[in-house]
């Protein structure tokens, strides 16, 4: 293949704004808050979870609580009962009168026994309560971190993206100095050899492999024509010709 030096010096340009497009990808991927982003979610995961149990627990806990101020409810209404009857006058022997006393006394007993585990459940659900509102508190705080995240995680693409759009720009600027065969060949390249088509040679040495040439090979490009398209003979990408080259 052949191409003008002047293009092929070019391609050098292409190469520098391509490497720069590949790091800012790189940059956008690695900007820190997305990685933060999604531990904040697994964490609001964990939360939601957490926070259904809680509230489940409440709803378990006031049916209890409704359950245990029933009992106690029905216990005082037979107390009650019991009371009237003592009082009325009518229950006519004395052992049904000593057999309702110790009634009565025995549903007090009861009662307060009734009205210990209502108290317990009472303590539960606060406490079950509490819980709820403290889970509330940390899905509250987790919201805030993860709106700071979002704000300081758009803020670093913006400025990416800026940068993007500025080396695209000189991109097109670029590719319109280089002949479509020349430019298919460094795409296919950059392909197969890690984003990088075409390096400089520099005193002797391909800037994209890092090895320098055998003298043999120095003299076969001394001997190529200024508009030959050089390739490396190690990593096969093209080889570009500059002042510094040690030719
Ligand atoms: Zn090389």
């Amino acid at each position: 293949m052949r191409a003008d030096p002047a293009a092929q010096m070019r391609l050098l340009d292409l190469q520098a704004l391509d490497t720069r497009l590949g790091q800012l990808a790189h940059r956008r991927r690695s900007v820190p808050q997305v990685a933060e982003l999604s531990g904040l979610a697994s964490r609001a995961g964990v939360l939601r979870d957490r926070d259904v149990a809680v509230r489940t627990l409440v709803s378990d806990l006031e049916r209890e609580l409704a359950r245990a101020e029933g009992d106690v409810a029905a216990v005082r209404a037979r107390i009650a009962r019991d009371q009237r009857l003592l009082e009325g006058g009518t229950v006519g022997s004395a052992k049904q009168l000593t057999d309702l006393q110790h009634e009565v006394e025995s549903l007090r007993n009861r009662v307060s026994a009734l009205e210990d585990a209502e108290l317990e459940v009472m303590e539960r659900l606060e406490e079950a309560q509490a819980r709820v509102a403290e889970v509330a508190g940390e899905v509250e705080a987790l919201q805030a971190q993860q709106s700071a995240a979002e704000r300081g995680r758009d803020e670093a693409f913006a400025d990416v993206d800026a940068e993007v759009a500025r080396v695209e720009g000189e991109r097109v600027r670029v590719l319109a100095d280089l002949p479509g065969d020349l430019l298919a060949l460094y795409d296919r390249i950059r392909a197969d050899a890690g984003g990088v088509g075409a390096a400089a040679l520099h005193r002797g040495r391909c800037q994209g492999c890092q090895l320098t040439l055998t003298p043999a090979d120095l003299g076969r490009i001394r001997g190529e024509a200024a508009d030959a398209v050089v390739r490396c003979e190690e990593c096969r990408r093209i080889l570009v010709r500059t002042p510094e080259s040690g030719l």
